[in-house]
């Protein structure tokens, strides 16, 4: 890739860090992962976000916000609510798909930023940093926080597009931010704030297409809760999610429910080599 720090990972190193559950697992050793995504006017991206956490490992997934009806009716798996104060006890919380960049979704931000849990904030919840940067003081201090802007998202957020140099503009906004960065595209960078960048190649351009940046936020949400580290969390999650699509394409467009249908023949592809 032309650059000596940057890195890919290959499937033995995500098969081996892809959580499975052994004997003494229980539903919540092996991570409950909070969704808070999704409105009125996008129940969509809710019922993506949610149903890739539910395939990629998580023990448990409780959703929280407007499109519960609509999780429910897909996903008779998870505990839905209507509010995030009601959620319940989660491990990590993926924040944004879909939830609106206004005052409601600054506040679900700030509760979620301040529960003391790894958070992936995807989508709206990076656009309402940049419209409310205040929201990033509720931050717990310490807690691990993954970025998962997508260009334009990265250039609200950051005050620049990615411009030529990718690399170094993803590691910038991850020292600045303090946060796992992802910056996607057909290579997705991700960067660590001690300057540590992964980088995943598509295999195809299958995931240009709407809703697939939804169900990556449920991956990276999942591993999170599952207690990787949210450098390797985000890489592995993106390698898999592209994986997937590859899988779910063979070679023709399909929409991103598609994309998370083959989740679990990603992970047994890469969980082959363990
Ligand atoms: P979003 O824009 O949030 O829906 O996210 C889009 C997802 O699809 C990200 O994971 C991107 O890396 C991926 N993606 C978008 N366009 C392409 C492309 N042309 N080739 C490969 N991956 C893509
Ligand atoms: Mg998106």
């Amino acid at each position: 890739l032309g650059e000596p720090d940057l890195r890919q990972l290959d499937a033995v190193e995500v098969g081996a860090a892809w959580p499975v559950p052994g004997p003494q697992d229980n539903k919540y050793s092996q991570g409950v992962t909070g969704i808070a995504a999704g409105s009125a006017t996008y129940p969509g991206a809710a019922v993506l976000a949610t149903g890739s956490a539910v395939l990629a490992t998580s023990g448990m997934v409780r959703y929280a916000g407007p499109a519960a009806d609509a999780v429910r009716a897909r996903w008779p798996e998870v505990i839905a609510t209507g509010s995030v104060t009601d959620a319940g006890r989660v491990q990590a919380w993926v924040v944004g798909p879909g939830i609106g960049t206004g005052n409601d979704g600054r506040s679900v931000l700030r509760h979620v930023l301040s529960a003391g849990v790894p958070v992936c904030a995807d989508a709206d919840a990076t656009t309402l940093m940049s419209r409310y940067p205040d929201v990033l003081d509720a931050r717990d201090p310490g807690t691990p926080l993954v970025l998962t802007p997508h260009a334009g998202e990265f250039e609200r957020l950051t005050g620049a597009a990615p411009g030529e140099d990718r690399v170094g503009a993803v590691k910038a906004a991850a020292r600045r931010f303090d946060a796992v960065v992802l910056l996607k595209g057909n290579t997705t960078l991700i960067a660590a704030p001690d300057g540590r960048v992964l980088a995943n190649v598509a295999r195809g351009s299958w995931l240009a297409t709407a809703g697939s940046g939804d169900v990556l936020s449920g991956l990276v949400g999942s591993l999170l809760a599952a207690g990787l580290d949210p450098w390797l969390a985000a890489g592995a999650a993106a390698y898999v999610h592209s994986l997937a699509a590859d899988l779910a394409a063979r070679g023709v467009p399909v929409p991103a429910g598609a994309v998370e249908a083959a989740i679990p023949d990603a992970i047994r592809r890469v969980r082959k080599f363990c």
